[in-house]
């Protein structure tokens, strides 16, 4: 079938949108109708060529819509049913197995490969491939192949267009506090960046019940929002040493600290800030990967202290998804304030009003 996509046909151009041949779904495929799709800042840095994908291609992995299609063995899913759709995984890798498929053995195929495991992508412009199976799906465009692996069916009565980014960056900061810091009540919390994956975490701990929640953000418009979304302290680097300001709130040291800035000093000030048996989550990513941090030999072991790699929260997003959006339908998980629509269209005005920072996590629709 015909269908629009927004291509990118080599590294650093901008998106334009291409009428493309998409085929029929092959077995364990899925064809979504996209609803919605947000921007995550993977898609931006896969655009600029800081992480691999072949070119042209098209990106986007944070859709959500309706199923259209099944290829033959899909049994999960049915024509007309609602979906999100998420990051890929084997299936079949010890992780996989072990109910941890956010460190698939194979992640980086199965998310970043561009084409199936025989080669083909499923997507051409004039006869020519064009790359896909961007996290499974590229879903920037109006229709999307996903796999019934990494496809989730919504319960009734969920915002279809606006949950795709739960298949990602509030995947991934929800799953930090829920999942892999296991955020206790009463606790304190310290969040560095309310980009939409630091304020999802936020969003998070407040269902646990953390007593303070600490943010660090530099921009007034994001610590007011913090303070709308249940933060209940906010700091800006600007006005002092980080562990400084925040030992005047917690002068015992915070029990966790997420990290969604990747900046080394920031990371530094967050693991001098934790009290005894203190865990630090990482969850950034570097510009540059080759970045490091100093961590003293001697605080760790005497508090105690914890430093834990995250990928998307822990996830497993075939549960982790509908718990969300059981939060959400209780009004305890109240995600959609992050989120602003617009036209897919407008796909290059949307990507340039994210880096400015003019909105916060936009949701494109078809
Ligand atoms: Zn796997
Ligand atoms: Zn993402």
């Amino acid at each position: 079938m015909q269908i629009s996509a927004a291509v990118v046909h080599e590294v650093g151009a901008p998106f334009t949108f291409t009428d493309v041949d998409l085929e029929a779904p092959a077995p364990g495929e899925v064809l979504v109708q996209i609803a919605g799709v947000g921007i995550c800042h993977t898609d931006i840095a896969v655009k600029e060529g800081h992480l691999p994908f072949p070119f042209p291609g098209v990106l986007g992995h944070e859709g959500s819509g309706t199923v259209v299609a099944v290829g033959a063995e899909v049994t999960t899913v049915a024509v007309g049913d609602h979906v999100a759709i998420s990051f890929n995984s084997c299936g079949t890798c010890p992780q996989c197995s072990n109910d941890q498929p956010a460190y698939c053995h194979n992640f980086l195929a199965y998310n970043f490969g561009g084409a199936r495991p025989d080669g083909s992508t499923g997507l051409a412009a004039d006869g020519t491939k064009v790359a896909a199976n961007f996290f499974g799906q590229s879903s920037l465009a109006t229709h999307a192949l996903a796999h019934e692996r990494n496809v989730v069916k919504l319960p009734p009565g969920a915002p279809v267009e606006l949950v795709g980014p739960l298949g990602c960056g509030i995947q991934t900061g929800a799953g930090a506090v829920f999942n892999s810091l296991d955020v206790q009540p009463g606790s304190t919390v310290l969040v560095a960046g309310a980009g939409p994956v630091g304020l999802s975490a936020v969003l998070a701990a407040v269902v646990r019940e953390a007593t303070s929640i600490i943010v660090i953000e530099p921009h007034q418009s994001r610590r007011t929002l913090a303070l709308e979304l249940g933060a209940t302290h906010v700091i800006d680097p600007q006005d002092g040493a980080l562990s400084e300001q925040i030992r005047e709130i917690v002068p015992a040291g915070a029990d966790y600290a997420v990290d969604t800035t990747a900046v080394v000093s920031v990371v530094e000030q967050l693991l001098a800030s934790l009290g005894i048996r203190g865990i630090l989550g990482l969850i950034g990513v570097p510009a540059d990967p080759q970045a490091t941090f100093s961590v003293g030999l001697f605080e760790p072991p005497l508090l105690g202290l914890t430093i834990r790699g995250i990928i998307e929260g822990d996830s497993d997003p075939q549960t982790f998804i509908p718990y969300l959006l059981d939060l959400h339908a209780q009004g305890k998980f109240p995600f959609d304030k992050l989120i602003t629509t617009m036209p897919l269209d407008q796909i290059n005005e949307a990507v340039a009003a994210q880096l400015r920072g003019d909105i916060l996590k936009v949701v494109l629709t078809p």
